[in-house]
């Protein structure tokens, strides 16, 4: 297959653009789905209530006046000639527009509409006014200096070259039976949508193709594990296990205790253990972790545990180090990061079997290692992984007992489905003596009062995590917070008094270690995050969680990322800062219990909002939602396993893709 290089237009310099969103192959960037559409649909000013959104094309009839303020921030002015009248246009912090808004250009405007001044607070302008009445317009991630005009061309020129050449995994049977356009067909209209109906369908097999690719991988993984399920028979020194436990920090909680003692019974069974374990945030699940790889290292195997976060591998390393303080067992840390003569010295000791115990991230799973007596591998937040690492172990030639852990609240009807090829074990009860997180929402225009709550929290010596949806402002980032701008912020309010600092995904590792370690310690009071923070971090005494721009984000990361907070015994806050969509954040004010909340998350959002972020803690489709689509996976389920039966297509390249899950990361 070409390389994206070879897409007319892509040079050096959009090429490290598009890596830096994560695309590298052709596949990726035709696969780079919009992840809105905005629906350009010309509106009267007439027409429109006060505060409505409003898209509204004219011509630009002032010299834009700009304002600068402090901190870089900006504002401009000018006046706007519509079919239906003339209104002021304010936008704030794209300067870099002055000179295309020359008098006379004719513009599309995009905002909210405030009638009595008649002025229209822009979020977007975009140059050229509507064609027709009505356009679809796909809206992509972007990066500074790609713009979505940018990706839209390449994503466009790709299909054009080499759209024949992407594979479908569709077998044909079915594309006939649900009479799906093809694979080019379908990519063309996703990105170029002619109209909302062919769009819908566009979706839906795309959807479905993803499922039935999942769902198929599933089903092959149940079969094999059937064929092939014999394990290592652990001879566990109960008394050992026991005593282990009784030296814990807390008493374990029934569900804990419960889980430990399924898990011990497969590792002692002659089966292979295959198990998830899993349990909403907070609820313990790593100690459970430890007691069973504690377990496998007294019957005289090596354990190894994978963090999908080299933050969240250093967590765990230190944790379990602590536990182990007194025993000679021996603990190492393996990740990305690892200077290479460590990991030498690492992958040596692995190998001889002198390392009882080893947390890390992929790094654990590169071709590189080699295992002693590998005889159990945990995965934490295993939503995290694809499905085909599910697999990885058992090809090198080990037959480890295996145990995934996931905090993805969902139903377990959901759970028996995607994880079919599974065993399921689920925690419910929270450690006692938790008190229950406080969530309450805040308008921009009270930031005020979300500081002096901060503030509350901090003179009683207790730790903080803002979060923000971006790194950095950008070109495209509108209104919305950045962490490198709500440092600013921070400091200004709190500098004197309190260490503050920011954690993000660009950062190198080692800073992020470092950054981890000082706010673990105390040293640093306030940490400005994106969602990295998301995924499983433990420091009890972070009390205070402020989410900016928190209705940019899903329910269910919402969730998560409170998670983050009332780990220990004081009283826990999250406050939610967001001028819209009140009604679905107000479900975090009473609702506690991820399980509820993801449902309710899914009554709750209709048509509009299948292209929500991705960056909720499912297992990541590019196109398909699990909890949405649930209706299409039972189908593809069905579809797959009549497939995955039928031995005339065994050798068919289709199915052996399939197998090998090419389509899945
Ligand atoms: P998760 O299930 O989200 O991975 P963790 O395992 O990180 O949760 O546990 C959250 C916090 O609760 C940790 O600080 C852990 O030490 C603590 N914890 C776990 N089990 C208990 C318990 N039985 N009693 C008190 N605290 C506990
Ligand atoms: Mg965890």
């Amino acid at each position: 297959m070409a390389e994206i290089k070879d897409v007319k237009g892509i040079g050096p310099k959009s090429l490290s653009l598009l890596n830096k969103i994560n695309i590298y192959t052709i596949e990726d960037l035709v696969t780079h789905y919009p992840f809105r559409y905005d629906i350009l649909k010309r509106d009267s000013l007439q027409e429109v209530e006060d505060e409505d959104h409003i898209i509204i094309d004219g011509k630009v009839e002032s010299v834009p006046i700009l304002m600068r303020f402090k901190a870089g921030l900006n504002k401009m002015n000018f006046r706007f000639v519509t079919p239906s009248g003339v209104v002021g246009v304010s936008i704030f912090n794209r300067a870099f527009l002055k000179s295309q808004l020359q008098v006379g250009t004719g513009i599309t405007v995009i905002g909210k509409y405030d009638k009595k001044k008649n002025v229209i607070t822009a979020s977007e302008i975009k140059m050229g006014i509507l064609s027709n009445k009505e356009r679809i317009e796909p809206v992509y991630h972007c990066t500074n200096g790609l713009s979505n005009k940018n990706l839209s061309t390449y994503i466009n020129m790709a299909i054009l070259m080499y759209g024949r050449e992407i594979v479908d995994y569709i077998p044909n049977l079915y594309m006939e039976k649900y009479g799906f356009v093809n694979k080019r067909t379908a990519l063309n209209i996703v990105h170029n949508p002619p109209s909302m109906e062919k769009l819908d369908e566009a979706i839906n097999r795309l959807k479905y193709e993803e499922l039935f690719a999942f769902m198929f991988k599933i089903n092959y993984l149940r079969r094999q594990n059937k064929v092939n399920n014999k394990g290592l028979s652990h001879n566990i020194p109960h008394d050992k296990i026991q005593r282990f436990i009784e030296n814990l920090p807390f008493e374990l909680t029934g569900d804990q205790k419960k889980a430990t003692e399924e898990i011990i019974l497969d590792l002692e069974a002659s089966h292979r253990m295959n198990r998830l374990l899993q349990g909403d945030v907070g609820s313990g699940k790593t100690i459970v972790s430890f007691i069973a790889m504690y377990a496998n290292v007294l019957s005289g195997y090596q354990s190894a545990l994978m963090a999908p976060t080299e933050i969240l591998a250093t967590q765990h390393y230190h944790n379990l180090k602590e536990l182990l303080k007194d025993s000679s067992l021996r603990l190492e840390l393996l990740t990305g990061s690892t200077p290479k003569k460590e990991k030498q010295q690492i992958y040596e000791d692995l190998k001889n079997g002198t390392i009882d115990f080893i947390i890390g991230t992929h790094a654990l799973i590169q071709d590189e290692v080699e295992y002693y007596n590998l005889g159990l591998v945990i995965t934490d937040e295993q939503h995290r992984f694809g499905v085909n690492q599910r697999t990885n172990l058992q090809n090198k030639g080990y037959m480890p007992d295996i145990l995934y852990m996931s905090a993805t609240p969902i139903p377990r009807t959901y759970a028996l489905t995607i994880y079919g090829d599974m065993d399921v074990t689920i925690i419910k009860e929270r450690p006692k003596g938790r008190k229950p997180i406080t969530t309450c929402i805040k308008t921009n225009d009270e930031i005020k009062d979300v500081l002096s709550m901060m503030y509350e929290e901090l003179k009683q010596n207790h730790q903080i995590y803002v979060i923000a949806p971006l790194i950095e402002d950008n070109e495209n980032s509108g209104d919305l917070k950045s962490v490198c701008h709500l440092k600013d912020q921070m400091l200004l309010a709190f500098k004197d008094k309190y260490n503050i600092d920011i954690i993000h995904g660009k950062m190198a590792t080692a800073a992020k270690d470092l950054i981890m370690q000082e706010f673990l310690q105390n040293k640093i009071q306030i940490l400005i995050s994106t969602t990295v923070i998301e995924v499983g971090v433990d420091v009890p005494n972070a009390t205070t969680m402020v989410i900016f721009d928190a209705n940019r984000f899903g329910l269910s990361t919402l969730h998560q990322l409170r998670g983050r907070v009332g780990r220990g015994s004081a009283k826990s806050q999250c406050i939610l800062v967001s001028d819209s969509d009140t009604k679905r954040l107000k479900i975090m004010e009473s609702i506690q219990d991820g399980f509820v909340i993801s449902e309710e998350d899914f009554k709750l959002r209709g048509h509009g909002d299948l292209f929500g972020t991705k960056q909720s803690g499912d297992m990541t489709f590019r196109m398909a939602n699990l909890r949405q689509d649930y209706k299409i996976l039972l189908q593809a389920k069905k579809d797959s396993e009549e497939y995955l039966n039928d031995e005339e297509s065994n050798s068919s390249e289709l199915k052996q893709s399939l197998i090998s899950g090419v389509l899945m990361n």
